[in-house]
């Protein structure tokens, strides 16, 4: 017996990346941040969770404010949501009149958004590089790319995505900065000098909070009101209580924010130097996870070898990027451990 509506019928649910919990599993497969929340974030937390009886802001003034601070730029400019998989998704519903177009190769849930909301559009391959062009996008619709892009790491430079939106003054371009803190790349600053850029950004990689499901948009003040309307449509009480005071907290701690992500940054370099000394072919990575692919061992096999082995990471079973493998920065000792597990299945397929 089936109630669904039957539009709904196709509909192919968005995979997540595998959330064990045994112990001793080294979890590099999500691209979460392997260091806790601060005390100040755990803090605020406590005290909010004292007052569940009452409803969250609708308005997040305060996280909304802090933001804006945080990015210099005005209130009406931000607009916060219940993990930037729900930003997207407020997007594809409502800011897509003549459809939304995106890379044939990056984060899965853009398909599905689209399909979920059956609209016109669709993928627009990379290059043979695996890079993005810009001109290679339909001068209509909406635009929208993680910019760095996942899986394959890259980021292109925000003059030209900056160039490019003045070309397309009639089209939204939509940059998901997921990975952004760990770049050079934020298109952020130049946000004031366009008025169709939106950016989409989260608390999940960069700022400990994955569990607490945080993310919000940047953009003009008219594009993030007609998000507003959406989501005052929906439910305005989107966010938890606990989730806003920590994201305010994590702001108000910037110091330890920046020294994780240093950390994760140092580790991404030593992995990267790691894996090319054991054959693999590295993409310059600005995330917090790298892509690679080795000289001569299949990736699903080193995937499946690892796995045996207790450690998680990233396979995709699609047509292009069938012989790489994503491996999310852990700290520095699941790194270590990781490195000498790959050499290990590397040494077993030379004998
Ligand atoms: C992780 C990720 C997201 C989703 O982030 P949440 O805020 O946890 O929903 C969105 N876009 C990209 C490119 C991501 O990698």
């Amino acid at each position: 017996m089936s109630f669904l509506n039957s539009k709904y019928n196709n509909l192919v649910p968005y995979k997540p990346g595998e959330q064990l919990k045994a112990n001793n599993l080294i979890k590099l497969n999500t691209n979460e941040n392997p260091y806790p929340p601060s005390k100040m974030v755990i803090e605020a937390i406590q005290v909010e969770s004292g007052k569940l009886n009452r409803y969250s802001d609708p308005d997040c003034t305060e996280l909304t404010n802090a933001l804006a601070k945080h990015y210099n730029l005005q209130s009406n400019q931000v607009f916060i949501g219940n993990g930037s998989d729900e930003v997207l998704s407020f997007i594809f519903q409502g800011l897509t009149e003549d459809g939304i177009y995106y890379p044939d190769i990056t984060y899965g849930f853009y398909k599905v958004y689209q399909d979920f909301y059956q609209l016109k559009g669709g993928e627009v391959p990379l290059n043979q590089d695996l890079k993005l062009v810009l001109n290679d996008y339909p001068i209509e619709g909406t635009i929208l790319f993680a910019n760095p892009n996942a899986p394959t790491a890259y980021a292109i430079d925000p003059k030209e995505i900056l160039s490019f939106a003045k070309e397309r003054k009639n089209q939204l371009i939509v940059v998901d900065e997921a990975y952004a803190d760990f770049s050079t790349s934020s298109i952020v600053p130049f946000l004031n000098e366009v008025d169709n850029i939106l950016v989409v950004a989260t608390y999940s990689k960069s700022r400990q909070l994955a569990g607490g499901r945080l993310g919000y948009a940047l953009g003009n003040s008219s594009v993030i009101a007609d998000l507003q309307k959406l989501r005052f449509s929906v439910n305005p009480y989107n966010v938890n209580s606990m989730s806003l005071a920590a994201g305010v907290a994590s702001l108000a701690d910037q110091a330890y924010v920046d020294k994780t992500i240093e950390k994760i940054i140092f580790s991404r370099e030593w992995t990267k130097d790691k894996l090319r000394s054991l054959g693999f072919i590295v993409t310059e990575s600005q995330t917090n996870f790298v892509f690679a692919e080795h000289e001569s061992i299949a990736a699903e096999h080193i995937f499946l070898e690892l796995r045996k082995k207790n450690i998680l990471i990233r396979w995709f079973n699609q047509e292009r990027i069938k012989n790489f493998i994503r491996i999310s920065i852990g700290s520095q000792d699941e790194m270590i451990s990781l490195i000498s597990a790959i050499e290990e299945i590397v040494l077993d397929k030379e004998e």
